[in-house]
């Protein structure tokens, strides 16, 4: 539907005025019924419109309607949402902050409620080559337990029952890794303990939960 590859288109120019990811580097996708809306491979975020996103049939990954070649990370992307019935949306994202602390010795860890809140279960995958097979079904293997991958030397790939969950899980992992390397310069970064985290996980929330995963347009 035209307003689903509109909402996307939007979403990918928030991504780039965020400093999300840069150039073309990232893709987004979200599902619609049989198929899926992707942004074309070498556009950048920031210049995307609806008409240039590539429609993609889920069941056999032919492209159905588009001027432009799809993402080369549709494997990744098909693979996630046939294992995934759950999800429709799915943002990838060269977020640098998170790139960076991800690619380091350390590990995003929550210091703050969103992060155990929003992010939903979180996990690394190691690095392995940009738009290959192999990185599709690692990812999509850690996307069964997992709702934010960080891919290592790579970036970010949010899930989202819809579009804004999706955006609202890279800015927050972008802002975790911010959190993160301030608390590193300052001084030593305190990390929530394991009842804290808890703790939070048991909080009424639910309402929120379920209005960020509502999916917007029709
Ligand atoms: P595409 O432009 O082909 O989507 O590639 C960008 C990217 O981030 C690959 O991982
Ligand atoms: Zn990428």
């Amino acid at each position: 539907m035209a307003i689903i590859r509109q909402e996307l288109a939007g979403y990918g120019q928030r991504i780039a005025a965020r400093g999300l990811t840069a150039g073309a580097g990232g893709n987004i996708s979200a599902r619609d019924g049989r198929f899926l809306w992707i942004k074309p491979s070498g556009l950048a975020m920031e210049e995307l419109r609806g008409r240039d996103m590539t429609c993609v049939d889920l069941a056999c990954g032919a492209v159905i309607e588009g001027r432009f070649k799809p993402s080369s990370e549709l494997p990744l992307h098909l693979g996630i949402y046939r294992a995934r019935p759950d999800v429709n949306a799915i943002f990838h994202t060269h977020s640098p902050w998170a790139s960076g602390v991800i690619t380091s010795d350390a590990d995003i860890r929550p210091m703050f409620a969103e992060v155990v809140n929003d992010l939903g279960g979180i996990t690394t995958v190691p690095y392995i080559i940009t738009g290959s097979r192999n990185l599709a079904d690692a990812v999509t293997e850690a996307a069964l337990q997992h709702e934010t991958i960080f891919m290592m030397n790579h970036g970010v790939v949010a899930l989202g029952r819809s579009m804004k969950q999706a955006y609202f899980r890279c800015c927050v992992a972008e802002d975790a890794a911010k959190s993160f390397v301030a608390a590193s310069l300052a001084g030593n970064p305190r990390f929530l303990s394991h009842g804290q985290i808890q703790e939070l996980m048991a909080l009424e929330t639910a309402a929120y939960r379920t209005r960020m995963a509502e999916m917007e347009g029709p």
